[in-house]
């Protein structure tokens, strides 16, 4: 049965973008509709990405920590076991809680949600196979593209999320692998990477680049990190590209070359994690039958106020522009339905975080070291290390720095790299700093309590525009 009634707003995709979106167009007065065809609310990022994942990091390194961290506290435990049934059924009981919390967010702010595949009929018009069997028809005045992403395959290498896995089989594992192997060392392959080390699997992570973390880490701050997760007892292969794969015998083997051209040589595992990369989700979607392209990396082209050629449908999150990340996918569902509902609205993109919830954490705001040189534009810098912080010394957990970089003219903020316990909080400050424009001084000048590691915050500051105390 198709639906008569003209909506303002058809959403496909309900996760962080369009769940968010849903949610915002229903605040705003709008008749909105969200399709989505996993059965569940809350896409990639609540079902199989940021929220099973961070499940999995914090109840491994409680485990971790347990093992080896427990003596110089004056803890003496007995027999620690891992129960990973047990672990598993906690992250699936953090996730489903989430998703249902979803579903209620939409009832109170009356967004229809059908379950189901959406594909453009026309440029109004969205057909929708439905879950339970059947089809129905929704048509939008105003239509939004969050349909997402999806892990990029590597070439040879079938997934089958047992041995040779995608971050999801990395969730969902069944044991913990005496062996796997890491294709890069992005932040899923560094995240993921740790769970299972900490769980006891000897873990290689094998990664093109010469620096680990993936785009807009800085140079120092990852070597400082691979030096710590080195230490726990990851091993790194850099400079290094995996040419070719086979999972024909008991164990996987890759061919792997140096990307300087080096010898190759064979790896094993018991288990692979492909690690490569997101690519824009948009198959099935019928974008042919209203003549909308993508660019070369499968993103849907949209202009700054994620207007695609047909004005009326836009697209935001994964499957287009930006970094692939929850928080920017949220910004721009607000942004989205503001230009929609009132005709103007706002993302900066210069000032989008990024944390790697590995332990430390890796977090970061603004440009890098590397950038700012590539650019040409001169800096000034300032550190302060969680080694002279009380609070990371009083918690034993004082691995990592805080660095600050900021115009040696106007002592302007222009970036805040930090790898140290807690970093993905304390971020906050920086992000909040960089957004208001904050000289390092005035972050320098404003009163942090004590003791709390977002004094090592402040004392980079200080560092930055004239010393610290305490370092
Ligand atoms: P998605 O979350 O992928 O949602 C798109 C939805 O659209 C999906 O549910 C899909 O089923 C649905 N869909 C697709 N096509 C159709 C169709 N035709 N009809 C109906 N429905 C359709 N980001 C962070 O910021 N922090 C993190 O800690 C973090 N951790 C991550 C960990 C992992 C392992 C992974 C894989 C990703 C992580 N991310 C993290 C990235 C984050 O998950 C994504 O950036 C975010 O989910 C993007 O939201 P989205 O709504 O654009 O896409
Ligand atoms: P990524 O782009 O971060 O890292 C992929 C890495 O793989 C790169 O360093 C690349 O050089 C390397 N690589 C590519 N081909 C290779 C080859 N043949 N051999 C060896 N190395 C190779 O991608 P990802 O880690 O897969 O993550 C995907 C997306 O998910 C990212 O956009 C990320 O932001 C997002 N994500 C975010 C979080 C978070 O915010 N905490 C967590 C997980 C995922």
């Amino acid at each position: 049965a198709s639906q008569t009634e003209e909506k303002d707003l058809v959403i496909i995709g309900g996760g962080v973008a369009g769940y968010v979106a849903a949610i915002k167009a229903g605040q705003e007065g709008l008749k909105v509709t969200c399709i989505e065809k996993r059965g569940a609310l809350g896409g990639t990022c609540l079902n199989v990405g940021c929220i099973p994942s961070k499940s999995l990091l914090n109840n491994s390194h409680m485990y971790h920590s347990i093992l080896h961290d427990t003596k110089n506290r004056g803890i003496d435990v007995g027999d620690v076991k891992l129960n990973l049934d047990a672990m598993m059924k906690a992250k699936d009981t953090s996730v489903s809680g989430l998703t249902k919390g979803i579903e209620f967010l939409f009832k109170k702010n009356g967004v229809e949600y059908i379950k189901g595949t959406g594909t453009f009929a026309s440029e109004n018009e969205i057909k929708v196979a439905l879950n339970d069997g059947g089809e129905t028809s929704v048509v939008g005045k105003n239509i939004l593209i969050a349909t997402g992403s999806e892990s990029t395959p590597f070439p040879g290498l079938e997934f089958d999320e047992e041995r040779v896995i995608t971050s999801t089989g990395a969730l969902a594992l069944k044991k913990v692998p005496e062996s796997m192997i890491v294709i890069g060392g992005g932040i899923i392959g560094l995240e993921m990477g740790s769970v299972w080390s900490r769980l006891g699997a000897k873990v290689t992570v094998v990664e093109f680049l010469n620096q680990i973390g993936g785009p807009g880490m800085d140079n120092e701050v990852a070597k400082s990190i691979q030096k710590l997760l080195k230490k726990q007892g990851m091993e790194f292969k850099l400079g290094t590209k995996v040419v070719s794969g086979d999972k024909t015998g008991e164990k996987i083997k890759l061919e792997v070359d140096s990307a300087k051209g080096g010898k190759p040589e064979t790896l094993d595992a018991e288990v692979v994690l492909v690690a490569i990369g997101r690519r824009p989700y948009t198959a099935g979607l019928g974008l042919e039958n209203i003549g909308l392209e993508l660019d070369d990396r499968g993103r849907v082209v949209i202009d700054s106020e994620y207007r695609t050629k047909h004005s009326h449908i836009r697209c935001i999150g994964d499957c287009t522009f930006g970094p692939m990340l929850a928080h920017k996918a949220e910004e721009e569902a607000v942004a989205a339905v503001e230009y929609i509902k009132k005709g103007y609205g706002h993302v900066n993109y210069g000032v989008i975080p990024s944390v790697m919830y590995t332990h430390p954490e890796v977090a970061w705001v603004g440009q890098n070291e590397q950038e700012l040189k590539a650019a040409n534009i001169p800096y000034k810098v300032g550190n302060f290390p969680f080694s002279a912080n009380s609070r990371a010394k009083t918690n034993l957990d004082t691995d990592g720095m805080v660095k600050m970089l900021a115009d040696p003219e106007t002592d302007r903020l222009l970036g805040c790299h930090i790898v140290g316990p807690n970093a993905g909080e304390m971020i906050a400050e920086a992000t909040l700093a960089l957004e208001y424009g904050a000289s390092t001084e005035d972050i320098a000048r404003t009163c942090h309590a004590h003791p709390t590691l977002a004094e090592a915050f402040k004392e980079a500051a200080m560092a930055t525009y004239s010393k610290a105390i305490h370092y």
